[in-house]
Order: structure tokens, then sequence, then C-alpha cells
């Protein structure tokens, strides 16, 4: 909705490329060469959570392999319909982190706006996929309430935009953000959690560079990164624009089942991103969404996977592998 009221202003490159996403499933398996037996039985789960995957993410995924990594993330399975105990609709409780709609605060001193619903891909493991964003996204008319809401606490140094992806906004909509945010004295730094970076490359245009240069603001800017396939010449030019605007560059990925949970996978994940001049934050257990129990890394293997990608690899290019528990003071290390 928001995405085609955005295209009605003024569609720039990247608002054409994200209208052209493929929404179906069978598309997608035509353009890989994949057989539609692949096809989910039921369509109950796109329904709830439908497919979204831009061109340019999929020309990175390997034709002919079911098995890819990128496309894995991205692929309704009939197993999303299991229903596995421990696995929930909101499990790590946004909900009693709402102060303000659209304004999220767990962890002292910085506080998340969730911008807007809009993503430009949708990943199957997503811990959000049953939240009602649209009823919790901040709207515009609402961006005063929360600046004045931020303004009450003084310890609050740091806004994070997240979503949905906040780079969906138009960037006269976030430059108006930013503008409002620079206000608060109190606030240091700037962090925006976007898989944009990754996915569609093509959003990393002048004017976000514009804004993200100018801001008084020390900027962080957040990617999410899986896969070393994901890297292609498009992607790295679009790191290394964002790097020229003096941003801090910091990765964080998703443990997943049968896209990265080996030593391989994670440990060029990590050579990629430095050659990309970004460094690798978190590595998240999977948040125990319902939908995505077929994810599901164990807690061993995966500490074990941690333990061996530390033997590879100097200690700047291991993540921190955290989980995440409602109500606690800050991400848990494993
Ligand atoms: C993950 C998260 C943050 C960021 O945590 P850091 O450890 O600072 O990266 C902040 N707020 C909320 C609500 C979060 O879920
Ligand atoms: S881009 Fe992030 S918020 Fe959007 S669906 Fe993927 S994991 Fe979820």
């Amino acid at each position: 909705m928001l995405q085609h009221k955005l295209i009605q202003q003024s569609p720039s490159d990247w608002q054409h490329a994200l209208a052209q996403a493929i929404r179906e499933p069978a598309e997608l398996l035509k353009l890989l060469d994949l057989p539609t037996e692949l096809l989910p039985g039921s369509d109950t789960m796109t329904q709830q959570f439908p497919l979204r995957v831009p061109h340019s993410f999929v020309a990175r995924m390997k034709k002919g392999d079911p098995h890819d990594p990128l496309l894995r993330q991205v692929l309704p399975l009939d197993a999303e319909l299991d229903d596995v105990s421990g696995f929930g609709l909101d499990p790590v409780g946004d909900h009693n982190a709402i102060i303000n709609r659209g304004l999220l605060q767990k962890y002292q001193g910085r506080v998340l706006i969730m911008t807007t619903a809009a993503c430009a891909i949708h990943c199957r493991y997503c811990f959000r996929r049953h939240f009602p964003y649209s009823k919790q996204s901040s709207r515009q008319s609402l961006w005063q309430k929360i600046c004045n809401e931020i303004e009450k606490d003084s310890n609050i140094n740091e806004v994070i935009l997240s979503g949905g992806d906040p780079l969906s906004l138009a960037d006269t909509q976030l430059s108006q953000l930013i503008a409002m945010l620079e206000q608060l004295p109190q606030l240091k730094r700037l962090r925006i959690h976007t898989r944009y970076p990754i996915v569609l490359p093509q959003r990393i245009n002048a004017s976000l560079l514009e804004w993200l240069t100018q801001t008084r603001l020390n900027t962080i800017v957040v990617i999410h990164s899986n896969h070393a396939n994901e890297f292609n010449a498009e992607v790295s030019a679009a790191m290394k624009k964002l790097k020229s605007t003096g941003t801090t560059l910091l990765n964080q990925t998703v443990l997943l089942r049968g896209v990265n949970d080996n030593i391989k996978a994670l440990s060029q994940l990590s050579e990629e991103l430095f050659d990309n001049g970004v460094l690798p934050y978190y590595l998240h257990l999977l948040d125990k969404v319902q939908g995505a129990a077929h994810f599901d890394v164990e807690r061993k293997k995966a500490k074990h996977l941690i333990k061996e990608v530390r033997k590879l690899l100097p200690g700047y290019l291991v993540p921190q592998l955290v989980e995440e528990i409602a109500q606690a003071p800050y991400k848990q290390p494993l």
C-alpha cells in the first residue's frame, strides 16, 4: 500500500525495481529452471505473508538448484504450516516493548522506531511475520509524538530506524524524520537496520547518500546478509558508496538451517563482508516464530559452529552469537 503511494508521487529507479519484485512462487521457480513440484501444496502461508523478492536478488541464485541458500530464504514451503511447540506469534516480546505507537524500547539508552511495515524482500524466517506491523509502524503524523517521547528520557542517545525496512520510505520522508531527530540534543547516534543494500542495491542512490552524509548524528548502517553469495559487483558498489559517507557498516546474520549452518558458509560470509568494508556484528539464533521451525539450528550446533569459525578467522571477523529473550536487558550471548 505504502509502496503504491510512493510510486504515485515520483517513482525513482529503485521504486520501479521494487514494484517489479516477484510475488508469485511459480514465476520464481520458472526463472530458476526449477520444477513446479517444489511449489507448496497450500497457499495459506503466502496469503498470510506473501512471497516477495526483487529480480536483482534472484539473479544471484543458482539456476536449477532447489537448495540454493538465497532461494531457501524466500521460497514458501508447506513446512511453514507445521505447528511446532515453542514457536509462537511474538517470540521476542515486541508487544510488551511498545512505548508508543511505532516506538519500541527494550534496552537502555537506545530506542527503535518502526518506520514502515514494508520490506524489499520477505524472508520466510522473519520474526515479524506475524507482527501487526501496519498497525504498529509509525506514520509521519506520529513522528513529533515519538520525538517528544524520546526527549523525556535523557539517557537515550541512539535511535534505531527499523520496520519493516526503513529504506522503504522515500528519501524526502527519511530526511524529514532525521531533521526532527537531530533537534534532540541528547541524540548522538542514528542506526539504520536495513536489508536494502543487499537485496536491492539500487536503493543506495544519490539522495540517500546526501542525507546520510549531512546529518550531524554519528551513523551506523547495519545490513542483513546471511550468505556470501548475496554479494556481487552491484552490492559491492553500494557498500563502497555507503562507506564513503563515513558511516560505520555492520552486519547481522540469522543462523538458518539449510542456508548458512556450516563452517564454510559462515567463514566465507565474514571474509566477504570485510572485503566490502563491513564488520560482522551479530549471528542470531533463530527467533522462535511460528512457521519458521524448519530453519532452526540447535544451540549446541550453533555453539560448535562459532567455535570452529573462531579457529579460522581473526577475532574481528567472528560475529557474536546471540539469542533474543523477551524481557532480557540485552541480546544474550551464548
Ligand atoms: C535488537 C534491538 C536493539 C538493538 O540492540 P543492540 O544490542 O544495541 O544491537 C534495540 N532495540 C530493540 C527493540 C531491539 O530488538
Ligand atoms: S528484511 Fe528484515 S524485517 Fe523484512 S522480512 Fe526480511 S528479516 Fe524481516
